[in-house]
């Protein structure tokens, strides 16, 4: 099975082990560039974008890190994570460091302080069994995704709790690019493993 890890600096790191660990990977975090080395692909948890920029400096991780998404390395980013994977950031710090290599922008804290946290269904394209579950916190939205970007989900435009969505309806949240995935939101928070072992698979897919 591949070896999959975990950037394991900041955030939901015991989760995504797990959740991996139920979709056929080989699980291991990841805090130095032997282990970034050692691994077949990378998830970057949820947790606070600004934290792990600043902490991927401290622990040297930051071009090591960069060299392997360049050399096609798979990646999926959950909220924080899509954040680090963004080629550009709305509404982050002016120091806050990206990793690139989806071409998307990302609003950071896109929901606002209303909505700061929620749940709802959402069509997942690709991935059976019809809708997910979604929990987002302090999440971004894509504000923009260019044009190898594939669209995987979109906020719809009434919540599961039956509420109009207003501004943030249609807003992109899971997208895909090559062998980059990234969603807004937290499945290693829901026990749904769905996009976990999409992930995998697309790991398998480059072995
Ligand atoms: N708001 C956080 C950030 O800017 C992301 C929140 C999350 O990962 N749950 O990084």
């Amino acid at each position: 099975s591949p070896t999959v890890g975990v950037l394991a600096l900041q955030g939901n790191v015991p989760e995504h082990l797990e959740a991996l660990a139920a979709s056929g990977a080989r699980p291991i975090a990841v805090r130095r560039a032997s282990e970034l080395a050692a691994v077949d692909g990378l998830v970057l948890p949820g947790g606070e974008s600004t934290t792990m920029s600043r902490l991927l400096d401290v622990f040297e991780l930051l071009e090591p890190l960069r060299d392997r998404l360049r050399d096609g390395m798979p990646a999926y980013g959950s909220c924080a994570g899509m954040i680090l994977l963004a080629d550009r950031i709305l509404d982050g710090r002016p120091d806050q460091h990206q990793l690139g290599g989806l071409d998307v922008v990302v609003r950071r804290n896109a929901f606002g302080r209303q909505v700061d946290s929620f749940e709802t269904d959402l069509e997942f394209r690709g991935v059976p069994d019809g809708p997910m579950h979604a929990v987002f916190i302090r999440a971004p939205w894509v504000e923009k995704a260019g044009g190898d970007v594939e669209v995987l989900a979109s906020v719809p435009h009434v919540t599961s709790e039956g509420e109009d969505a207003g501004a943030a309806a249609g807003r992109p949240v899971a997208v895909r690019q090559g062998p980059v995935l990234a969603t807004a939101f937290h499945p290693e928070l829901t026990g749904d493993r769905r996009v976990h072992g999409l992930f995998v698979e697309m790991v398998r897919a480059t072995l």
